[in-house]
């Protein structure tokens, strides 16, 4: 599905990642593992297209990525989604539920009015957060759990074929954690 050939990259003159490859196949898990520093959040900007290596390629489905995210289409953009490690900064505090989990809806699939406010929920109940109670509250009046599931929702939306998790339960206490990962075991 996913294709890193031989990847260089890095910031200034620093390169943090020297010839990288590897692939990610279809339905599968690959597990970036290496201490704090060694370039895993990096591999995640030279796939969704933040960072632009000064060599080799990312493909999707055999085919060169544009290196940076603005040169990509919409439909690769939609086709890989992120989770990230910090769910509280990563949402807009001034936008409800129903438009953090709405807008990326609306952008990628193109539904509106009733299609879109079904699609809020259905997402909401895979969360496992009852969409009557939550879909019109703010990320401050939710959990840190809740909010990690609000990223979650927001990259399921994309209906992507790929999501990238960047230590996404490194900022939850241990139940938490816990609770996060088997709800990403079973989307999977
Ligand atoms: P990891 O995610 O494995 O902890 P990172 O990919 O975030 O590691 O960082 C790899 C290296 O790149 C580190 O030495 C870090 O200091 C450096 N780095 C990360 N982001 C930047 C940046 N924006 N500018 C300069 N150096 C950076
Ligand atoms: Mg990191």
């Amino acid at each position: 599905m996913l294709t890193l050939e031989n990847v260089t990259a890095g910031y200034g003159v620093m390169n943090v990642l020297d010839n990288v490859s590897f692939d990610i196949h279809a339905r599968r898990t690959v597990a970036v593992v290496g201490e704090s520093g060694s370039g895993k959040s990096t591999a995640a900007r030279v796939i969704t297209g933040l960072l632009v290596p000064s060599k080799g390629e990312v493909l999707f489905e055999g085919q060169a990525l544009p290196q940076s995210y603005k040169a990509r289409s919409r439909d690769q953009l939609r086709q890989t989604q992120m989770i990230y490690q910090m769910a509280d900064t990563a949402l807009n505090p001034k936008l409800r539920l129903r438009e953090l989990i709405g807008r990326p809806v609306a952008m990628y699939l193109g539904l509106k009015g009733r299609a879109l406010e079904e699609r809020i929920c259905n997402l909401l109940n895979l969360i496992e957060l009852e969409p009557d109670t939550y879909i019109d509250r703010l990320p401050s009046e939710l959990s840190g759990g809740q909010k990690q599931r609000i990223g979650i929702a927001r990259a399921l939306a994309a209906e992507p074929r790929v999501i990238i998790c960047d230590e996404v339960t490194s900022a939850l206490d241990q139940i938490v954690q816990e609770g996060i990962l088997r709800l990403l075991d079973r989307l999977q």
